[in-house]
């Protein structure tokens, strides 16, 4: 059973489904279709379709040959192998664990259920698959102006250069459209120096961006927020919390614990080999992974790395299914961002892995820079899309 239909979920169902017919692989996924967040900020800015972002869960099932249940999984049962749903209980022999990040509104709010409600529900940041995508660009679209603010979350977060992409494609909105707005980006880090150097050169009058700002409080209410330097009003914001593993992973007991035995925020797991910490019977895919390396940390939190993992996962099952030893295998990444919008610019930035002789994990990254796209992202988007749907 694989439960979470992102790119890790959709690519461990595909490549099960491939590599081991004899198994049953079931799919299961609270969203009624698939809404790719690669391309979204580009998307925003109108300059790709929304049908190429959208696909339909039931027709890549059919493609591939495994069985799609929509419904939300409420509580894994480690124990009994079962996993509970909004539509009753399934029993597993493997499960794949795929669902991706939660927001951790905790962080800043404690146990004020009633202010993380009001800061998630008016100032949402669109960074997981759902309807906020839509409620983002709508909001975008039919802002008149004033201070908007957004919040860059500590590292490790999904997609690092998406917020700055993001960010641009806002201050692109402003400038061509003649908006009177001003967009305050706070970073706990400094900013990524070409993304400074563009705002620099063009969106002097849209964008200003505050390094080193870590969040010390937030008002939803009042529309205001502190770091160690600054206090700042704002008329809208997209408040983006530190990140975690998702719901799930918590309630089944899989996140990781730190030297000092507390919560690492992400889920444990053998990182040649994918299952979780403990647990032979469950794969983790995806950006809810916790370290994989001393020596790097985390693996990019990108689509494609998920899918690859998920192929991973696949392989793994297949193989112990049959009693057979798995391959280690590793996966790699490729991230295409929007650096410019006037003329286009984008960064590609590639990941690769290999075993070093003490049996570490060691990355290798290059990032190129393209001052004449042609729309190789769209390419990319386009062959992972016909792998994951078929
Ligand atoms: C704005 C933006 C731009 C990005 N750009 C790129 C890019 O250019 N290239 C790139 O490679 N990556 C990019 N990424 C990152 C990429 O989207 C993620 O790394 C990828 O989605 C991770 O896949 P995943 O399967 O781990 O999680 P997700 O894609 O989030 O999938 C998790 C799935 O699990 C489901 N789920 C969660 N809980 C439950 C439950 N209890 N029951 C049922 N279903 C559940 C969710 O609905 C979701 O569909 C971008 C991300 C963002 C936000």
């Amino acid at each position: 059973m694989v439960v979470g239909g992102g790119w890790g979920g959709l690519s461990a169902a595909r490549h099960l489904r491939a590599l081991a017919p004899e198994l049953e692989v079931v799919l299961l996924e609270r969203n009624p279709s698939f809404f790719s967040m690669p391309l979204s900020n580009k998307w925003l800015a109108g300059l790709v379709d929304e049908k190429l972002l959208t696909h339909d869960y039931r027709a890549a099932a059919r493609a591939y040959g495994y069985a799609f249940l929509q419904a939300e999984a409420t509580a894994i049962d480690r124990d009994a192998r079962r996993v509970h749903t909004a539509a009753g209980t399934l029993d597993y022999d493997w499960l794949v664990l795929a669902v991706g990040i939660r927001h951790d509104y905790a962080a800043w709010f404690g146990d004020d259920g009633r202010a993380a409600d009001a800061a998630r529900q008016r100032f949402f940041c669109a960074y997981t698959p759902g309807g906020e995508f839509r409620a983002l660009k709508a909001k975008l679209d039919a802002f008149k102006g004033g201070d908007l603010v957004m919040t860059i979350p500590p590292p490790p977060f999904r997609c690092q250069p998406a917020p700055y992409e993001r960010a641009l494609v806002i201050a692109h909105l402003f400038k061509t459209r003649a908006v009177p707005g001003r967009l305050t980006l706070l970073d706990p880090n400094p900013p990524p120096q070409r993304f400074a150097d563009v705002f620099e050169e063009q969106y002097k009058d849209q964008v200003t961006v505050l390094p080193h700002a870590r969040i010390k409080s937030v008002d939803p209410f009042a529309k205001t927020l502190s770091t160690e330097f600054d206090d700042l009003r704002f008329d809208d914001a997209l408040l983006m919390p530190p990140q975690q593993a998702g719901d799930l992973a918590w309630q089944a007991g899989l996140i990781g614990r730190d030297a000092q035995g507390k919560p690492t925020g992400w889920a444990a797991q053998d990182p040649l080999h994918l299952n979780a910490a403990g647990d032979e019977r469950v794969f983790l895919v995806g950006d809810l992974i916790d370290r994989a390396s001393s020596l790097f940390g985390h693996y990019p939190k990108s689509g494609h790395l998920a899918a690859r993992l998920g192929r991973i996962a696949a392989q793994e099952i297949a193989a112990r299914s049959r009693g057979q030893a798995p391959e280690t295998l590793l996966p790699e990444s490729s991230c295409f961002v929007t650096a410019r919008l006037s003329p286009q610019e984008s960064l590609r930035i590639g990941t690769h892995y290999r075993i070093r002789g003490d049996g570490m994990i060691v990355q290798t990254t290059k990032q190129d820079a393209d001052f004449n796209p042609r729309g190789e992202d769209v390419d990319w988007a386009k062959g992972m899309f016909a792998e994951l749907f078929g």
